[in-house]
C-alpha cells in the first residue's frame, strides 16, 4: 500500500510543499493529496487590491498541480484526529474522511475577529478571498460618498488603506491604531509612509484603541466614536482553532508547537508550514507569519517528510526574517530591512522602485508554486521508513 500523504490548504506553504513532494518521492510509494476550501491558489498577499476592485489573475490548482499527480480535493477541514490518522472535510456532497500515514497542516491563518465586540458581526477584512470580495462589493456600494475607517497600524492595515484610498479617491479613508502608524518602521521609511498617507487623504489617528463596532461606527474604550460605512478590521492574524481542538500542542495563538524539523511536538507525525507554525527564528525570535517564513518552514517541512520516509539526511535550513515589503498603492512602497534583533535599519527602499520589487517578489512567489525546484531536476525517492524518529509509521 501506498504510503499517503495529505496537505492541508494550498496557500504559500501547503501548494509549494505539495509541489515539491511530488516532484521527489517515487510515485509507486507514495500518495499526495491536498485538500483545499477553494478550487484556486489564491494570492493572499494581494486580497486588499481584490478588496479595492482590482481582478486577481486566476490560478487554479488543477493547473498548478498538472501532470503532478497530486489529488486536490476541494473542501473544508473541520476537525483532525491525529491519534486515529484520518481529518475530516466537509462540501457540498456532505461530511467525508480522508485517512493519512503523514500530515503536512498548512491552512494558514484568518484575521483576528473574536477579541473586540461587534467585529466579528460588523466588521470587514482582508484576510481571506470571500471577506476580500464582501469588501469590495461595500466599498463599491458606497459610491462617491462614504466613510472607511481602517483599523490597525501594521502591514495589512497600512497596505489596506493605501490601496482603497488610491483606488476610491472619493471616499474619506481613516486608519485607527492604538499605537503609532508603522510604529517599528525606520525613519525614512516612515517619513515617507506619512507622506504617501498625505498624498491619499488617509486621515491618521494614532494610539486611539477600538473597543467596539456596531453597524454605523467604531467606538474607542472612552466612548468616542467614529462613524463609518465600512470598518475594515486588520489588527492582527489569528490562526485557525481547528489545530487546538484536535490535540496538537499549540501555543495560547493558536499556532501549532513544532521541532526544528516542523513536526509537531505533540504528534511527530503531522508536520506544519506556514502560518499555523510558530517558529523561532534564526535571531531567536517567533518567526512573523508571512510569505519568507511560509517558504522557509515550507523548505524544512518537505525535507524532514522526505528525510523521515525515505531515510535521507534531513538539512537544517536557515529560518531567516530580513525585512519587510509594503504596497503603498499600485505606485508606491516601502521595502524595510531588518537587523539581526528584528529591529528596523534606518536605510529603506522607498517609492517606485519598492513598488516594483514587491511586485516581483509576488510573481517569484506564484511562480515558483509551478516551479518549486527552480528548475533543478527532482528525484524518485523510494519508500524506506527511518526508525530512529519516534512515533512514525511505517509506510
Ligand atoms: C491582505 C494581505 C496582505 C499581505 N501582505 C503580505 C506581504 O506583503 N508580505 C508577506 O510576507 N506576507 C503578507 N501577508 C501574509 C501572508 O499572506 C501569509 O503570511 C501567507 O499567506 C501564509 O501562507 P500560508 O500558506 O501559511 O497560508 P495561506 O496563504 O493563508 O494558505 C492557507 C490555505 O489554506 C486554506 N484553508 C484555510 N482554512 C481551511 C479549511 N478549514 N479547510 C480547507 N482549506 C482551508 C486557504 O483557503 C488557503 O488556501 C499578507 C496577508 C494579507 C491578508
Amino acid at each position: 500500500m501506498k504510503h499517503r500523504i495529505v496537505i492541508l490548504g494550498a496557500g504559500y506553504a501547503g501548494a509549494f510543499s505539495a509541489g515539491y513532494l511530488a516532484r521527489q518521492l517515487h510515485a509507486d510509494d507514495f500518495e499526495l493529496t491536498v485538500v483545499n476550501a477553494e478550487p484556486d491558489f489564491v494570492e493572499r498577499l494581494r486580497l486588499h487590491q481584490l478588496a479595492a476592485g482590482q481582478d486577481l489573475r486566476h490560478r487554479p490548482l488543477t493547473d498548478i498541480f498538472a501532470g503532478t499527480g497530486i489529488r486536490l480535493r476541494v473542501a473544508r477541514v473541520s476537525d483532525i484526529d491525529p491519534a486515529g490518522h484520518s481529518v475530516t472535510v466537509v462540501d457540498d456532497s456532505g461530511v467525508d474522511h480522508i485517512h493519512y500515514d503523514t500530515l503536512l497542516y498548512a491552512l494558514g491563518s484568518t484575521a483576528a475577529v473574536d477579541q473586540v465586540h461587534g467585529v466579528a458581526e460588523h466588521a470587514f477584512h482582508v484576510a481571506a478571498r470571500p471577506a476580500a470580495l464582501r469588501l469590495r462589493r461595500r466599498l463599491s456600494e458606497l459610491g462617491e460618498d462614504g466613510t472607511v475607517l481602517v483599523v490597525g497600524g501594521n502591514l495589512t492595515a497600512i497596505e489596506a488603506v493605501t490601496e482603497i484610498a488610491e483606488a476610491h479617491p472619493h471616499l474619506r479613508v481613516g486608519l485607527a491604531t492604538r499605537g503609532e502608524a508603522g510604529g517599528w518602521l525606520g525613519p525614512k521609511a516612515r517619513r515617507h509612509l506619512f507622506r504617501a498617507f498625505d498624498r491619499l487623504g488617509v486621515t491618521v489617528h494614532e494610539h486611539t484603541t477600538i473597543d467596539q463596532v456596531d453597524a454605523t461606527a467604531a467606538i474607542t474604550a472612552d466612548g468616542t466614536g467614529f462613524a463609518a460605512d465600512a470598518v475594515v478590521w486588520a489588527a492582527g492574524f489569528a490562526v485557525h482553532p481547528i489545530a487546538a481542538a484536535s490535540g496538537l500542542e499549540v501555543r495560547p495563538n493558536g499556532q501549532i508547537v513544532v521541532d526544528r524539523q516542523m513536526r509537531s511536538v505533540s504528534h511527530p507525525d503531522v508536520y506544519v508550514a506556514g502560518d499555523s507554525a510558530f517558529v523561532v527564528g534564526d535571531n531567536g525570535r517567533p518567526l512573523p507569519m508571512s510569505c519568507a517564513s511560509a517558504g522557509s518552514t515550507s523548505m524544512q517541512a518537505v525535507g524532514a517528510i522526505i528525510g523521515d520516509r525515505t531515510g535521507r539526511d534531513i538539512a537544517t535550513n536557515a529560518q531567516p526574517y530580513v525585512g519587510n515589503h509594503i504596497s503603498l498603492g499600485r505606485k508606491d512602497g516601502i521595502f524595510q530591512l531588518v537587523d539581526s534583533d528584528a529591529h528596523a535599519r534606518s536605510w529603506a527602499l522607498c517609492g517606485r522602485t519598492a513598488a516594483r520589487v514587491k511586485t516581483t517578489i509576488l510573481d517569484t512567489a506564484a511562480w515558483s508554486l509551478r516551479h518549486p525546484t527552480f528548475g533543478r531536476p527532482g528525484h524518485n525517492y523510494r519508500s524506506v521508513s527511518r526508525p530512529q524518529v519516534p512515533g512514525l509509521v511505517a509506510g
